[in-house]
């Protein structure tokens, strides 16, 4: 079908589901601007008041409230940000411990019938060359990530009839079935547009982890102002219930965000939490992870570059630690727009839990991972470029341990399966166990000589330690799997 007659008939659709929306918005932009402009000049105490409430809310899970967003949002006193940094990396690491889950994006397709100021891919964008990927395609791309040592992955997709909910499946299905050596990609989360309850329960089937959307901004007018008129995304309201209907149809593993720089980060930071109070209320799970892209120039989208809300990298520093004390149980994934210096500043001072290592953003980039990054085939610059396995050095000489689990979904620890262990603090001893094995496989498998060295010598060992100090029993079973993984059994997870 031509694309412009496919957009017709889903607009209309869209439309029709609005009028029948039993949602009420959670998003009343009055109140979020004077709830920010109320607590302008907070006093000290009130911020170590909630800072202290924010170490508190560990064990139980719960949030902080808007207001008291608001506050952490507007503190000034640098001695003060030095508490919520430490106390963000705290959280962190009591509730996930101090492993960095790893993942690439991978870039399906580029094809979009929208328009979105900022970005590569609007269909507008004359220079760029719109592709998607076939089945070959997408083999030889999950091969060279599967090689490089991948096992997550999360598939990109621009909104358009030759990438809808059926190529979703198809491409899934196909990533899936890729065996390359002594590897595959054990987990595939999503990130594409809104769909219909029917399309979302077709991708479910094919075992796909977490669903993102992200809203890019809660803020109504400046939501239609960067998403015109004539497009599907226009529309504020089938995107911001786009995770609500994923519920509806069976999809418990959610992820929201915000492209931060399109309008006032403090604004943006109380959506996301409204956001997750909303999903709350309505599912009794919040989000699994919160993202937090931050504008990058792209080809051809000049608001990238002249936004007035483009956010410093103070500010958004501020914005990674809000986050970690504003909802202790999520995951926070820092992504490779970021660049090197930054991202490894940032995971230590708020509390990042996920990140992209050996990122290539353009339809086929893996492929050709000799050539130069590619404007005209790309959405956006990344800043972040190192490889996969400098990036596991450079967080090896940090301490961190590099983890590529991906049991959590395939145990079924998800959704309201994955929110108590998260909200209690006990997810981590999954996590530093798995995180322990899934790096030893690295090690065995793709890693160059120096990160071999440090991560025998070094980082299992020192988490090992760990856990015969902290829990003796599940250090036994550690000890056995590790064994196991020495002699080339793969997968060995709990
Ligand atoms: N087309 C789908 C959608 O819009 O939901 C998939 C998302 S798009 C390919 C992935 C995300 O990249 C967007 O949701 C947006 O937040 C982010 N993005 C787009 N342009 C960007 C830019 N110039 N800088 C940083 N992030 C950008
Ligand atoms: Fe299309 Fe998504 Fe880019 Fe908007 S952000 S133009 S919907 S790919």
């Amino acid at each position: 079908m031509l694309a412009q007659k496919w957009k017709e008939l889903r607009a209309e659709e869209i439309r029709k589901w609005e009028d029948s929306c039993k949602y009420e918005d959670f998003i009343d932009d009055r109140l979020i601007t004077e709830l920010i402009d109320i607590s302008k000049y907070p006093d000290k105490k009130q911020v170590e008041d909630i800072i202290a409430k924010a170490r508190q809310n560990v064990s139980s899970g719960a949030m902080l409230s808007p207001s008291e967003v608001a506050v952490l949002a507007n503190t000034q006193d640098p001695q003060l940000w030095e508490a919520i940094f430490e106390t963000a990396d705290w959280i962190k690491r009591t509730v996930y411990g101090n492993r960095i889950v790893l993942f690439a994006p991978l870039y399906l397709s580029s094809m979009c019938v929208n328009n979105c100021l900022y970005c590569g891919f609007k269909n507008t964008n004359a220079d760029l060359d719109a592709q998607k990927l076939n089945r070959d395609q997408i083999v030889s791309e999950v091969e060279v990530l599967i090689n490089s040592g991948h096992k997550r992955l999360i598939a990109v997709y621009g909104e358009h009839p030759q990438s809808d909910a059926e190529y979703i499946c198809q491409s899934v299905e196909t990533i899936y079935s890729v065996h390359s050596d002594c590897g595959e990609i054990r987990r595939c989360n999503i990130n594409a547009s809104p769909m219909f309850e029917n399309e979302y329960k077709q991708i479910k089937d094919v075992g796909i982890g977490t669903y993102q959307i992200f809203q890019e901004t809660y803020h109504h007018q400046t939501y239609s102002k960067v998403h015109p008129r004539d497009t599907l995304k226009h529309s504020y309201k089938w995107r911001v219930f786009g995770l609500h209907r994923a519920f509806e149809a069976g999809i418990d593993d959610i992820a929201i965000g915000v492209l931060f720089g399109l309008y006032d980060w403090k604004f943006e930071l109380l959506g996301l939490l409204y956001h997750a109070m909303a999903l709350e209320k309505e599912f009794g799970v919040g989000p699994h992870t919160i993202s937090y892209p931050r504008l990058v120039p792209a080809e051809n989208a000049p608001l990238t570059t002249m936004s007035k809300y483009l956010v410093s990298d103070e500010d958004f520093s501020k914005i990674v630690a809000i986050i970690r004390l504003m909802c202790p149980y999520t995951g926070s994934i820092l992504t490779a727009r970021e660049s090197n210096p930054l991202r490894d500043t940032i995971i230590r001072k708020g509390g990042v839990s996920q990140m992209d290592a050996g990122t290539r953003i353009g339809i086929g980039g893996y492929s050709q991972m000799e050539k130069e990054h590619l404007l005209h085939k790309e959405q956006f610059i990344i800043n972040d470029t190192r490889s996969l396995d400098d990036f596991i050095y450079d967080l090896c000489k940090e301490g961190y341990l590099p983890s590529f689990c991906t049991a959590g979904y395939r145990e079924g620890r998800t959704g309201a399966n994955f929110m108590p262990l998260a909200k209690h603090a006990t997810v981590k001893n999954f996590c530093v166990a798995n995180g322990i094995l899934t790096f030893k496989e690295y090690l065995m498998d793709y890693a160059s000589p120096k990160v071999r060295e440090i991560g025998e010598n070094h980082v299992i060992p020192n988490y090992l330690q760990w856990i015969e100090q902290n829990m003796p029993q599940l250090a036994v079973q550690v000890e056995e799997k590790l064994g196991l993984t020495a002699s080339q059994q793969h997968d060995m997870h709990f």
